[in-house]
């Protein structure tokens, strides 16, 4: 915003300020001279012995044609009273210029804070007052964009909460449902009282496992520390594949394992990415309709990064959704129908973790494919630079 550096403009009344000033202050000179000069002149005629020592001090200092020593002398007296003369005007009128830039500046703060947030300082001006003007652009710069972070956050969080309290409300709703009817003994066998009160426990279950998901989600967002360890990545996806594997071939799938012979290690925490994976391969078991094959995959294209995959064939996301299975709360449509369960918070936490640790995620989906790729730095305290941010 502060493209055009113009200088500042003296407003018509300032400048007429200035020049009056300096009118005064010359005139005020002046007669400080001239009353000086009077009452030199005055000492010296009245105290001969004064004129005495300074004919003496001539005679030492000049050598020449005496009239050009007296007229050197009283000369040079007064072009250095005019001198002092010119020093005082100026300082005093770079002294007034300067109070009228602090002026402005403050005018242009008073705007600003009177609710211009769009405004920024428009002048520049010579010397250390510019590094003022440009700290306070930069201020508002950051006030504007911390501002605009606030609100997002703020609406983020009422988008939160409306979410919660509608999951919470749907099965909360049914819980005092049947419990209203066990209350009331409208059962007829304790066949049915035990399918009431089933069903009221499965939706409670349900409601747990939001609040957990969502106490995860908010946990992670907040800074606690990751603990860290080294680990081994490929290790780490055998035991996955391991404890999914009869959940797998109960659906008729089967989990395929594909990393190098060569440790990955990196510096990690294995709890918080056990839980990334996890929710990657239940996702890919509970949505890869259709499909037989669930890979785990593993790379280490350079010494900074490793790359880890999980893929499934079956149904894929659709194109559109593709940008918002990272949302949370979002499921695809299909994917509400309560068979699977789920509330949609799985894949924000992956993503929350997985920047946590300085990485990111992203999911590409193809009639054959669906593929949810991981890239995480080895060492911790590295940024990946994510390739797939739109
Ligand atoms: P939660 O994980 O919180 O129990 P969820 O599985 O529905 O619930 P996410 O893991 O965030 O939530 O997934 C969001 C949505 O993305 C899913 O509802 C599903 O529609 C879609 N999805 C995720 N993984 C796959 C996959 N492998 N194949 C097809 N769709 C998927
Ligand atoms: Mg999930």
């Amino acid at each position: 915003m502060n493209t055009d550096s113009k200088g500042m403009k003296l407003t018509a009344r300032e400048k007429s300020a200035l020049i009056m000033e300096g009118i005064v202050t010359v005139i005020l000179l002046l007669l400080l001279d001239l009353s000086v000069i009077v009452l030199l002149n005055e000492m010296i005629q009245t105290n001969p012995g004064l004129q005495d020592g300074i004919f003496i001090i001539k005679r030492s200092v000049f050598i020449g044609p005496q009239h050009y020593q007296l007229w050197s002398w009283e000369n040079i007296f007064i072009v250095l009273m005019l001198l002092f003369d010119a020093g005082v005007v100026y300082w005093r009128l770079i002294r007034r210029y300067h109070q009228m830039q602090l002026r402005h500046i403050i005018g242009e703060l008073h705007y600003i804070a009177n609710g211009h947030f769009d405004h920024r300082i428009p002048f520049t001006i010579k010397g250390d007052t510019q590094r003022v003007i440009t700290s306070v652009n930069a201020l508002v710069d950051s006030v504007i964009a911390s501002m605009d972070e606030e609100r997002k956050i703020e609406k983020s969080k009422d988008e939160l909460i409306t979410n919660v309290s509608h999951d919470l409300r749907t099965p909360l709703t049914s819980i005092i449902g049947y419990l209203g009817l066990v209350e009331d003994r409208q059962y007829h066998s304790e066949d049915e009282l035990l399918k009431y009160t089933g069903t009221a426990f499965n939706k409670a279950k349900q409601m747990k496992s939001l609040v957990d998901d969502l106490f995860t989600y908010t946990k992670m967002r907040a800074d606690t520390p990751l603990s860290l360890a080294t680990l081994d990545v490929g290790q780490m996806l055998e035991q996955l594949a391991a404890s999914f594997e009869l959940e797998a071939s109960e659906k008729g799938m089967a989990i395929d394992i594909d990393v190098p012979d060569k440790p990955i290690r990196i510096e990690a925490d294995g709890e918080k990415l056990g839980r990334v994976f996890n929710n990657l391969i239940t996702n890919a078991l509970k949505y890869g309709e259709g499909g037989k094959h669930i890979n785990l995959r593993a790379k280490q294209p350079d010494d900074k990064e490793v790359v880890v995959s999980v893929e499934n064939d079956g149904k894929k996301i659709p194109e559109a959704s593709l940008s918002q299975v990272f949302e949370r709360f979002y499921r695809v449509e299909g994917s509400r129908s309560k068979a699977t369960g789920g509330t949609g918070l799985g894949l924000a936490i992956a993503q929350s973790i997985v920047k946590r640790h300085g990485g990111y995620i992203y999911v590409t989906s193809t009639d054959d494919w669906t593929r949810f790729v991981i890239h995480l730095p080895i060492k911790n305290g590295i940024q990946l630079k994510d390739e797939h941010e739109k």
